[in-house]
């Protein structure tokens, strides 16, 4: 049987500064304002963070000791947290253009000193956009599989199945458009839309990650293939359409 028990979740902010002071000042603010926070002082600390606790919202500086808050937040979007808003925390002088430009993939940017109220003004703004985006009504069922999109589960003959974010989104995009032909340019610009340096081949390589979890143990295949079109997700999925 499926069940889910709906317990109020804090949101969960992860501070990436070096900054002392900065960083406790953050802390304490955010943790009053009845956020869960986390905290990394570099990039390598914020990236194994993220992608172990996979946080709401990262708050993220810009110059850090080891590497660039650019450049972990391009490392994150190839992390599979392509959804995962990021707002960066940047010095005066810094060019925001560069910040807010496609490469970073940063949701907004503040610069310091900031006011502490409109930081968390724009961290809810960032959390509703992303909720807005996300939510959908409960559970969907395609024959034995169940999505729940409010808390991204996923479940085949009540078997509960760890996808990763991206994984997650497509199988997402799948059902949701359940005995639908969805072409690879479309499943492209939903999942990876911002990303400039994946080709399409790349949705193929997610279709056969996705099918090894769905089919573990022999299932019958759920992600019909439409040949130099795109993929479709029903029920019974015929011998001949597979694509391997
Ligand atoms: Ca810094």
């Amino acid at each position: 049987m499926i069940k889910s028990i709906e317990v109020p979740m804090k949101k969960q902010i992860l501070i990436v500064e070096d900054e002392k002071q900065i960083l406790q000042f953050l802390q304490r603010g955010l943790t009053y304002k009845g956020f869960a926070v986390l905290t990394a002082a570099t990039g390598e600390e914020a990236l194994s963070i993220a992608v172990a606790a996979k946080p709401d919202l990262i708050l993220l500086d810009v110059l850090l000791p080891d590497f660039s808050g650019l450049d972990v937040c391009r490392s994150l979007r190839f992390a599979d947290m392509g959804a995962l808003p990021i707002l960066m925390l940047t010095a005066k002088d810094e060019r925001t253009d560069k910040i807010l430009g496609l490469e970073s993939g940063a949701d907004d940017y503040i610069t310091k000193p900031f006011d502490f109220e409109e930081l968390v003004a724009r961290i809810r703004a960032a959390l509703r956009r992303v909720e807005r985006i996300r939510h959908r009504s409960g559970k969907i069922a395609i024959g034995d599989l169940v999505i729940d999109t409010d808390l991204r589960h996923v479940w085949r003959a009540d078997v509960q199945i760890a996808l990763t974010k991206r994984e997650y989104d497509l199988l997402e995009l799948l059902v949701l458009h359940a005995n639908h032909v969805l072409t690879k340019e479309r499943i492209f610009e939903q999942i990876w839309g911002y990303d400039n340096e994946a080709g399409l081949e790349i949705i193929k390589v997610y279709i056969n990650t996705l099918r090894s979890k769905l089919n573990a143990g022999g299932k019958p295949d759920l992600i019909y293939a439409v040949r130099g079109v795109g993929y479709m997700l029903k029920q019974e999925v015929r011998e001949e359409g597979r694509e391997r």
